[in-house]
């Protein structure tokens, strides 16, 4: 197969972790007789000082032109003084899920038990680590409804949002849901408020319908989101993929997060409604963490999560499976073999961002 990705590394230590990750990625792909065709572009601040804004017209048509992007992270006080709507995330990130129509973003929730220590969930609960992905529903619900603030009689003020959500939309995600669930345990968990919500009364339906119909052998299941909040915490590694729609997914996601360490080794895809040339959903893929002004430059950066958002990429993007599982677990199996970044090293002796990938790179053979 011949694969064409947009580069678009951004800011701080985006242009770092992907410089380390890009020879890991094309060593995979040449030892499995793929090849790999990229073209790197300016985004975020970087669009800024290149050509004047965050998601430059070159950067959009070479996106356009390509089967996904493998993004880095923009941002930071460079380009802190500029309002709002032109800050680099806003202004690159908003506008790329808006033009590709990212409807599904999946947070892998993955914590290697050599890591165990890293989450703030004591570590005799996970003995196995955590492994989980989260499918969020990105373009509906309550962040893109109505809204509004009025005044009613009596001098009062009232704010109000709309929480909408179609069929068509609940279907299309739970897809992807199903696909993530397939290409691991199997196991689906739809997260949902159908006790009080129209919407989740409709999602839990829907969801349901659609397994149903589309994916007996899926095992899915139904949670709160209150219970759901209440399991990451109690016992993380119970989950398998986990469902749900806009809002509950940008604060589980988050949650998910936290309880799996540190930033540095957590991956994230959003996927598009369009397919690319080979039939595979277009997509974008990029860690999870933001630009790490903090550490930029200085050759810290934990290149995992740049590394696994590329994993994703031959899974989701291309279909190569074994591709992915071969990177992902040259990643797991440096960091089982005791090599670490300082994010991840917690006082013991650090490797940096170059060394760390060289070592990926060793262990691909
Ligand atoms: P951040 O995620 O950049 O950093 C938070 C902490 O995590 C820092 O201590 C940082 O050093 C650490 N960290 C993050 N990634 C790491 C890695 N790969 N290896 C080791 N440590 C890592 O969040 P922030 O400091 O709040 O934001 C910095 C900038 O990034 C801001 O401008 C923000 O807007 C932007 N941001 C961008 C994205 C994106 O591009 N998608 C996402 C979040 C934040």
């Amino acid at each position: 197969m011949h694969l064409k990705i947009a580069v678009l590394a951004g800011d701080y230590i985006g242009p770092e972790v992907m410089d380390a990750a890009l020879p890991v990625l094309e060593t995979v792909l040449k030892r499995a007789g793929h090849t790999l065709e990229h073209s790197a572009h300016p985004v975020g601040g970087a669009g800024i000082d290149a050509a004047g804004k965050a998601l430059p017209d070159a950067t959009l048509d070479a996106a356009r032109a390509a089967d996904a992007i493998l993004f880095g992270s923009v941002g930071g006080p460079k380009w802190e003084h500029l309002p709002p709507a032109e800050q680099p995330e806003r202004a690159a990130l908003l506008p790329l899920r808006k033009h590709f129509k990212l409807f599904a973003n999946l947070r892998p929730g993955f914590l290697p038990a050599a890591l165990a220590g890293a989450s703030p969930i004591r570590a005799e609960r996970i003995p196995a680590g955590i492994d989980m992905v989260c499918v969020r529903e990105l373009t509906g619900g309550l962040y893109f409804g109505k809204k509004g603030t009025t005044t009613p009689a009596g001098g009062d003020t009232e704010a109000f949002d709309t929480m909408v959500y179609r069929k068509s939309e609940i279907e299309r995600v739970t897809d992807v849901a199903v696909a993530a669930a397939r290409s691991r345990g199997k196991r689906l968990l739809s997260v949902d408020k159908a006790n009080v919500l129209e919407c989740s009364v409709l999602w839990r339906r829907v969801v349901s319908e659609r397994v149903a119909a589309t994916a007996p052998d899926i095992t899915l299941s139904h949670m709160y989101v209150d219970a759901a909040a209440m399991q990451l915490v109690r016992d993380p590694a119970s989950f398998d993929v986990l469902l749900t729609e806009n809002m509950f997914g940008d604060i589980l996601s988050d949650e998910m997060a936290v309880v799996c360490g540190s930033l540095g080794m957590l991956s994230s895809a959003s996927l598009g409604a369009d397919k690319n040339r080979h039939g595979f959903p277009f997509g974008l893929y990029e860690p999870a963490g933001g630009s790490a002004p903090d550490i930029a430059g200085k050759n810290l950066a934990n290149p995992s999560a740049q590394l696994l958002s590329a994993a994703l990429m031959l899974r989701h993007s291309f279909g190569l499976n074994a591709e992915a599982d071969v990177l992902a677990g040259a990643v797991n199996a440096t960091v089982a073999a005791g090599i670490r970044t300082a994010d991840i090293a917690f006082g013991a002796p650090a490797v940096g961002t170059r060394e760390f990938a060289a070592e990926v790179l060793r262990r691909l053979g």
